[in-house]
C-alpha cells in the first residue's frame, strides 16, 4: 500500500468505523432502552472506541511499501504521516 493510500485509510477507516457502530446502535435501540441502557451515550462513547481502534489498527498493523527496499514500514508515533522501514530501517 501506498503511504497517501495509507492516510486516506487512516483518516477515513475511523469515520466509516465510527458511522457503522451507530448503525448498530440503531439495530439494537429498543434493545438497548429496554434494559435502561441510554443509547444515545452507548452510540457516542461505542462509536469513539471503535474510531480510536480503527485508528489504533491501521497505525499498527497495515503496512506501507518501502519506497527504497520494498519492505513492510509503520507510522512513526506523534510524527504524521512519516513510517519506519522494518527491513531497511530507513524512514520515508
Ligand atoms: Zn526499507
Amino acid at each position: 500500500m501506498s503511504s497517501s493510500r495509507h492516510f486516506v485509510l487512516s483518516f477515513f477507516g475511523p469515520v466509516v468505523a465510527f458511522g457503522a457502530f451507530c448503525g448498530f446502535v440503531g439495530l439494537i435501540w429498543r434493545w438497548l432502552e429496554h434494559h435502561q441502557i441510554p443509547p444515545l451515550v452507548t452510540m457516542m462513547v461505542g462509536g469513539l472506541a471503535a474510531a480510536m481502534a480503527t485508528r489504533w489498527f491501521v497505525r499498527n498493523c497495515v503496512p506501507v511499501r518501502c519506497p527504497f527496499c520494498g519492505g513492510k514500514s509503520y507510522e512513526i508515533p506523534e510524527r504524521g504521516n512519516r513510517f519506519m522501514c522494518r527491513v531497511c530501517g530507513k524512514d520515508h
